[in-house]
């Protein structure tokens, strides 16, 4: 299927158009370049922090409610840039450069309707699309209240496959990393393995037969961690060697107890991204700053106990 589909090649050509002709996105590409990574490292725990101060309209970004009624959705059709062009990625949903990106290339795929993010509603997508894009593409989900920046909009990004240190050790250790908990079946479910935050992940070489775990898996999370409009939590699909992957963060909180732009505050807002072991710091100070330790806290803090 990968061999036969020509979109990850129309996707890249798509990314060179717009950084050519959009300036707005030439800027973000610019800053991207120009920012600074720094490793930490913690009980085993390594992570990336990226310093880019594009992200900080982003990261410090109002999400609640009546914030969100106030602005125009700038996922809509009718909102977006004129030099905004996007890809069709069929039924419904198109792929779009992300104009401040975290990754070269970046792409945020909203649904043509304005409706809201719920997982429900997309995970059908995300797994075909993970498909589709098979070794070349991770595909990834912000919840609505942790970490997605237009939670009315119902969305999914798309960021180069093993761009993150999680994807790096995943890919290169997928046994050691995850305890596999039950393989039996035509799937197979486990957990991340300790420093990382927990993670249940899932996989299996047919798409329908994954879709139909992870929705059963959401259901108990549901039941278990009754939450409005769904439990919290951000989510990975990726396909390599013919087999399926998805990775699911549940989450207690989006942004930790000290989240601010004030003295003694650490201006991180994590996202999928951010739990993968890439933090985006929009602030020098934060980027100078945070060390291995700090980054396990703000983990234990935002994610569901051991
Ligand atoms: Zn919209």
């Amino acid at each position: 299927m990968a061999a036969a589909d020509d979109l990850a090649r129309r996707l890249q050509a798509l990314w060179d158009e717009q950084a050519d002709e959009w300036p707005m996105m030439a800027r973000g590409v610019e800053y991207l370049a120009n920012s600074e990574l720094r490793e930490v490292e913690h009980g085993g725990l390594r992570c990336r922090l990226q310093f880019n101060p594009g992200r900080v309209v982003s990261a410090s970004a109002k999400v609640d409610a009546k914030s969100i009624a106030a602005r125009p959705c700038f996922l809509c059709e009718k909102n977006r840039p004129a030099e905004q062009r996007g890809v069709d990625a069929g039924d419904g949903y198109v792929f779009l450069c992300n104009p401040m990106p975290i990754f070269n290339p970046h792409f945020t795929i909203p649904t043509l309707s304005h409706q809201p993010q719920l997982i429900a509603d997309c995970l059908p997508k995300m797994l075909e699309l993970a498909e589709r894009l098979s070794g070349e593409y991770t595909v990834f989900y912000n919840g609505p209240k942790c970490g997605a920046s237009a939670p009315d909009h119902l969305h999914l990004q798309a960021s180069p496959l093993g761009s993150t240190p999680f994807e790096q050790q995943l890919l290169a250790d997928p046994e050691g990393f995850i305890g596999w908990i039950d393989k039996s079946g035509s799937g197979a479910i486990g957990q991340t393995s300790e420093p990382w935050p927990v993670a249940i992940a899932l996989d299996g070489t047919d798409r329908l037969a994954v879709q139909e775990h992870v929705e059963d898996l959401l259901a108990k999370l549901a039941k278990q961690y009754p939450a409005d409009p769904e439990p919290m939590l951000n989510a990975l699909a990726l396909h390599t060697d013919g087999k399926l992957r998805v990775i699911l963060f549940p989450r207690t909180s989006h942004r930790p107890t000290n989240f601010g732009a004030g003295d003694g505050q650490v201006l991180v807002s994590p996202g999928l991204v951010d739990m993968l072991g890439l933090l985006i710091t929009p602030r020098r100070e934060d980027f100078d700053k945070l060390d291995g330790e700090a980054v396990s806290k703000i983990y234990q803090e935002v994610s569901l106990d051991r």
